[in-house]
């Protein structure tokens, strides 16, 4: 088989237990990769409504078929399981260089199960494959887990992926992390890993990546690359801003959410944009694994030496979100959540949903005592609650339950912005509609990445949608931006490659490595199953789609105050029975049978 090592590693943490498992062409074919491998590994072998951090959960690492060769940004890796934060599927990807040192181990994924009796780690050097003891660094942040680790197995060359003390208290927006600053974020994957005892996975690997037509690949890869470098965006914007060149354009455009979705405009912008960042505290760029776009930053700031980020989303989360302006902090922040390895985005949303239920007088201050108060703008707030809701001391216990369980303790639900219990990112929906859609019916609920509509809605891509048309075209476009994004995940790659890059490209560069011959839909159709596959998981854990695929009150009741938006909700009531239509589900927002069917899904249900 090219492109693949064809072996999966079992590894059994209750009993020591380690296997390996053989994948062939067919199963290759039916699920592609990451996020493909684990939601048919977790529909097959565990119980959806299992509780997320009972040793009868598994974490899955998987690789796609281009991770570990020299396809555009072919770095990624996905760490999937049942989130504690949403109770549904989680599948968080990363980069960094990881997922590619993992395919040159010879592994395409491992599947943990069970729990360790003590902390421990994983090391795998090839097929030398080891659980070691882990209680030395029970306790240590990212940076110091990857530097004693480093020393300890002599390999300066071993690539790490571990979590923070924030895994190991189950917070339950918890991220994986490695190569420092890079992070498999969102869902809890890391509160899982640490509810495991599983600190880290070591790895080191010296194999190659086979390819089916090495020149043709290379040739394809060639033009590709060279459709990305002439991409305003991808060859532009992104190296030389990173994400945060997103900053004034959503500004601008009237949809950055400005303390906790009340605002849809934040007043100092500017002053913490990508631009702002290069200007104050920019060192370089640092690109993943075979990235020709390079977004990464690094920093530095006297209070914390040289850092990496924040990326557009953190930066948002961690100021507008909370209606702080000082760049500074945002950057310390940002690098506090790195190291304690926490998901930035819930992390904001979680303190931009106790900032309101504050100021609503919903939290009391007695609750607080001497902490600082959890006002909007109050810059103190961010670096001590980060703090305390990654070790769970005082208030910071409930924070570390994330927003909705904070707000259904507080009565205070509809202060909530988030989708299946999980915080929204950095587009307010009111001013791209076709996004708010995507945000309901996300899989992995408030989620930006799985489906981003801003592409067409705001920066046109693949061409410009109107952001307030809700016809069918765009109904139609978010669910090819699901599927596609599917593909794009279960192969390896990054999103970002989409600013360059269609559907065909990918098709491309797969048929090439793989020496298949599958059409652009035959691989749509693989990204269709994986989504249906994950709404499978999700309605057996018990979604209940009219209720859940939703957004929050404010979002669909409130209509913007001021800004391009003025006066405008999401129309979600209009869209989201046309989208179940379009998706071939019934009326209920259920899977039927003839669905099931047409996507070789008998066997999962
Ligand atoms: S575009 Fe950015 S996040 Fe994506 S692979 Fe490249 S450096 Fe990493």
């Amino acid at each position: 088989m090219y492109g693949y090592q064809g072996k999966i590693l079992r590894v059994n943490l209750t009993t020591g237990k380690i296997s390996e498992e053989k994948i062939d062409e067919e199963f290759a074919k039916k699920w592609l990769g990451t996020r493909g491998f684990g939601i048919h590994f977790l529909l097959k072998e565990i119980d959806p409504k299992v509780e997320p951090f009972s040793p009868e959960n598994k974490l899955i690492f998987a690789t796609g078929p281009l991770t570990g060769t020299t396809a555009p940004t072919g770095g990624r890796y996905m760490v999937i399981t049942k989130s504690p934060l949403t109770g549904y599927i989680a599948m968080a990807n990363s980069g960094g260089f990881f997922g590619a040192e993992l395919k040159f181990a010879g592994w395409d994924a491992i599947i943990f199960e069970g729990k360790a009796e003590h902390p421990v780690y994983l090391y795998i050097n090839d097929d030398q494959v080891e659980l070691r003891d882990a209680s030395h660094i029970w306790g240590k942040v990212v940076s110091e887990t990857e530097k004693i680790l480093t020393e300890e197995v002599g390999d300066k060359k071993v690539q790490i992926a571990s979590i923070g003390p924030a895994g190991e208290n189950l917070v339950r927006f918890a991220a994986v992390m490695n190569n420092g600053h890079r992070a498999a974020g969102r869902g809890g994957v890391g509160a899982v890993m640490g509810s495991k005892n599983l600190k880290a996975v070591v790895v080191r690997g010296h194999k190659k990546v086979e390819i089916a037509d090495r020149a043709k690949f290379m040739s394809v890869v060639k033009e590709k690359i060279e459709k990305l470098k002439n991409d305003p965006v991808a060859g532009g914007g992104l190296p030389k801003y990173g994400t945060a060149v997103l900053v004034n354009i959503i500004n601008q455009n009237g949809l950055y959410p400005t303390r906790n979705f009340q605002d849809s405009q934040f007043e100092y912008a500017e002053e913490q944009s990508g631009e702002a960042l290069a200007s104050k505290y920019l060192v370089k760029n640092k690109p993943c694994f075979a990235c020709p776009i390079g977004c990464g930053r690094v920093t530095r700031h006297p209070a914390v030496g040289v850092t990496e980020g924040p990326e557009y989303e953190s930066t948002w989360a961690l100021g507008a979100h909370l209606g702080i302006n000082d760049l500074a902090s945002i950057v310390i922040a940002n690098h506090l959540c790195d190291e304690y390895g926490l998901d930035t985005i819930s992390t904001g949303g979680t303190l931009a949903t106790a900032m309101e239920l504050y100021e609503k007088g919903l939290i009391k201050p007695e609750e607080l005592g001497d902490a600082p108060p959890l006002r909007f703008g109050n810059t103190e707030v961010l670096h001590y609650y980060i703090e305390k809701l990654t070790f769970r001391e005082g208030f910071g216990d409930k924070l570390a339950e994330g927003g909705y369980r904070l707000a259904e303790m507080h009565n205070g639900v509809e202060y909530f912005m988030g989708v299946k219990k999980q915080e929204l990112p950095a587009y307010d929906p009111r001013g791209a509609e076709g996004h708010g859609l995507g945000y309901a019916t996300n899989n992995r609920g408030g989620c930006h990445i799985k489906n981003y509509m801003i592409s067409p809605e705001i920066l046109g891509y693949p061409y410009k949608m109107d952001p307030h048309d809700i016809s069918d075209d765009k109904v139609k476009m978010l669910i090819v931006f699901q599927d596609l994004t599917a593909v794009i995940d279960a192969a390896g790659l990054c999103v970002f490659t989409t600013f360059g890059l269609g559907a065909d490209d990918y098709r491309d560069m797969l048929n090439a490595a793989l020496g298949w011959d599958l059409t652009t839909e035959e691989y749509l159709k693989i990204g269709e199953r994986i989504w249906n596959a994950e709404r499978l998981f999700n309605l057996k854990a018990g979604l209940e789609p009219l209720k859940e695929d939703s957004l929050p009150k404010r979002l669909v009741g409130e209509p913007v105050k001021d800004g391009p938006n003025k006066g405008h909700v999401v129309r979600l009531k209009e869209m989201l029975p046309r989208y179940y239509s379009l998706r071939g589900w019934a009326g209920d927002g259920k899977i039927p049978e003839e669905k099931i069917k047409e996507l070789g899904l008998e066997e999962y249900v």
